[in-house]
C-alpha cells in the first residue's frame, strides 16, 4: 500500500464532548489516547477504534477515526477481522473490566495468536453502566453492589494471562501515569498484540462504596501484588502478517471448479419420492445414501441426502434422508417416507414416528432381525446371506439398499454402477461387486 501524506493533526477528537460522569477515569484516558495519536500522526482513516457496551463503549464517538461498535465482550473479535481483512490498519480496541470477564477466552485468543491488536482495558475495578456490580477484576473485600458483604474472588491478573499466553507486549498502570500516552503510542508501534491495563476511578459507584481514589489504586495494586510497569515484551510472528504470508500460494488461486453430475439415463419417477435408511453408525450407511443420491441425479432426477448420527460418530444410529425427484426440492423433511430401509435395532430405534405414520401403499425393506416393527407399510425381508457373493459388514447396507430400489424401479439399473465408478477410489471395486451382487 502507498503511504498516504496526511496534514499534522493537533488533535484526533471531534468537537462532541465526553459524556462520563465528573471525575470519571475515562476522560483522562481517553484525553491520553488523543495525546498518543497526535505523537503517532497516524491517518485517522487508518485508525479503527473497536469498542463494545458499557460506558468505555461509547468512547469510538468522540474521535474523527474509524471506529467498530459491537455486543459487549466481542470487541476482541470485531478487531481480530478487521485486522485479518487489513493489516496495514492500527487496530485499537477500547474495553472495560467487564469485558475482560465476557469475552475472556477472545482476549486469550487474541494473545495466544499474537495478533497486532492495541488492547486498552478501563480498568475501574467494576461494571459501571449497569450498576457498580463487581466485575472479574474487582479486588478482594471490595464493596459493590452485588458483594455488599466484601469481594470473596482473586481478580484476574490480566497482564499475567495475556503474557502467559503469547502476548507481545504487556504493561500495568493507571489514568493518572504521566507516561500513558507514551506508553499506548509505544503499543500502538509494537507488531503484536499489545494490551495495557489502565487501572482508574468510577466515580459513580466504585469511588462512593470503597473511598477509592488515585493513591488507593496503587496501594491495592501492591496488595494484591499485580506490579505496574513494563511488565513483559515478547516477539513472536504477528498473526495477520503469518496468516498473509502462509495463504500467498493460495493467494489469487482460481477456486476449484464445480463438477455437476450430467445425466447419463433417464428415470421413471414422476413424483418426489422419500427415502429413509435407518442402520447403525460405522455401517456405511451415509456413504450408501451419497452413492444411491448420485445415481439418482446420473439417471437425471433432483437429489437431497439429510444424515442424523450421533455426536460420537462411530457408535449409535446412523439414518440417512433421501429425496428424489423429477423437479427442484424446496423442502428435504420427510414425517412420511415413501419407502424405508432398516439395517439395525440402533437404526430402528430413531424412527420409530416415520414408521406408524407410513400407510399400506408404502414399503419397508428390512433385514430378517429387524422385520418385526410396528408399521401399516409393507414389509419385505432382504436377507444378505442370500447374497451370491460373501458380504462383509461394510457391504451390507448397500447390497440392501440396491436391492430395494431396484425392486422399487425407480432408478435405472446402470445408474448404481455408474455411480460406484464415476469417482475412483479403494472401494470403487467391492461396490461395484456388491452392486452386482444385489441386482444379480
Ligand atoms: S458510571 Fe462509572 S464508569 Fe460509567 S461514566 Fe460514571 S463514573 Fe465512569
Amino acid at each position: 500500500m502507498t503511504a498516504t501524506t496526511i496534514t499534522p493533526l493537533s488533535t484526533y477528537r471531534n468537537e462532541t464532548p465526553y459524556p462520563f460522569c465528573p471525575g470519571c477515569g475515562h476522560h483522562s484516558i481517553l484525553d491520553q489516547l488523543n495525546a498518543a495519536l497526535v505523537a503517532l500522526q497516524l491517518d485517522p482513516r487508518e485508525v479503527v477504534l473497536v469498542t463494545d457496551i458499557g460506558c468505555s463503549g461509547l468512547s469510538d464517538q468522540y474521535f474523527a477515526t474509524s471506529a467498530f461498535h459491537g455486543l459487549h465482550g466481542r470487541s476482541i473479535t470485531y478487531a481480530t477481522g478487521i485486522k485479518l481483512a487489513r493489516p496495514d490498519l492500527k487496530v485499537i480496541v477500547v474495553m472495560g473490566d467487564g469485558g475482560t470477564g465476557i469475552g475472556g477466552a477472545h482476549l486469550l485468543n487474541a494473545a495466544r495468536r499474537n495478533i497486532g491488536l492495541t488492547v486498552l482495558v478501563f480498568n475501574n475495578l467494576n461494571f459501571g453502566m449497569t450498576g457498580g456490580q463487581h466485575s472479574t477484576t474487582t479486588p478482594n473485600g471490595a464493596i459493590t453492589s452485588t458483594t455488599p458483604g466484601g469481594n470473596l474472588e482473586r481478580p484476574l491478573d490480566i497482564c499475567a494471562t495475556v503474557a502467559a499466553n503469547g502476548a507481545g507486549f504487556v504493561w500495568r498502570g493507571t489514568s493518572f501515569d504521566a507516561e500513558l500516552p507514551e506508553r499506548i503510542a509505544e503499543a500502538v508501534r509494537a507488531d503484536c498484540f499489545a494490551l495495557l491495563d489502565i487501572w482508574e476511578l468510577c466515580t459513580a459507584y466504585f469511588v462512593p462504596s470503597n473511598h477509592a481514589s488515585k493513591k488507593s489504586l496503587l496501594t491495592t495494586m501492591d496488595s494484591l501484588r499485580l506490579e505496574p510497569g513494563m511488565l513483559h515484551r515478547a516477539e513472536h510472528p504477528e498473526y495477520a502478517k503469518a496468516y498473509r504470508e502462509a495463504s500467498k500460494p493460495m493467494s489469487g488461486q482460481p477456486l476449484p471448479a464445480p463438477q455437476p453430475i450430467a445425466p447419463r439415463f433417464v428415470s421413471p419417477l414422476d413424483r418426489p419420492f422419500r427415502l429413509v435408511v435407518a442402520g447403525s453408525a460405522g455401517a456405511k450407511v451415509r456413504s450408501t445414501a451419497r452413492l444411491v443420491g448420485e445415481a439418482a441425479l446420473l439417471s437425471g432426477l433432483w437429489a437431497a441426502q439429510r444424515d442424523d448420527y450421533p455426536i460420537t460418530v462411530k457408535t449409535g444410529h446412523s439414518i440417512a434422508e433421501l429425496v428424489f425427484s423429477p423437479r427442484a426440492i424446496d423442502y428435504t423433511g420427510i414425517t412420511r417416507p415413501d419407502a424405508m430401509i432398516l439395517l439395525s435395532k440402533e437404526g430402528v430405534s430413531k424412527v420409530g414416528r416415520q414408521l406408524a405414520a407410513m400407510q399400506p401403499t408404502d414399503r419397508v425393506f428390512a433385514l430378517p432381525d429387524v422385520a418385526d416393527v410396528p408399521t401399516k407399510a409393507a414389509v419385505t425381508i432382504i436377507d444378505p446371506a442370500q447374497s451370491p457373493v460373501r458380504l462383509g459388514a461394510g457391504r451390507i447396507a448397500l447390497y440392501t439398499v440396491v436391492r430395494a430400489l431396484r425392486e422399487l424401479g425407480m432408478l435405472p439399473v446402470e445408474a448404481f454402477e455408474a455411480a460406484a465408478t464415476r469417482r475412483p477410489s479403494k472401494h470403487s471395486d467391492d461396490n461395484v461387486a456388491t452392486i452386482k451382487a444385489a441386482l444379480g
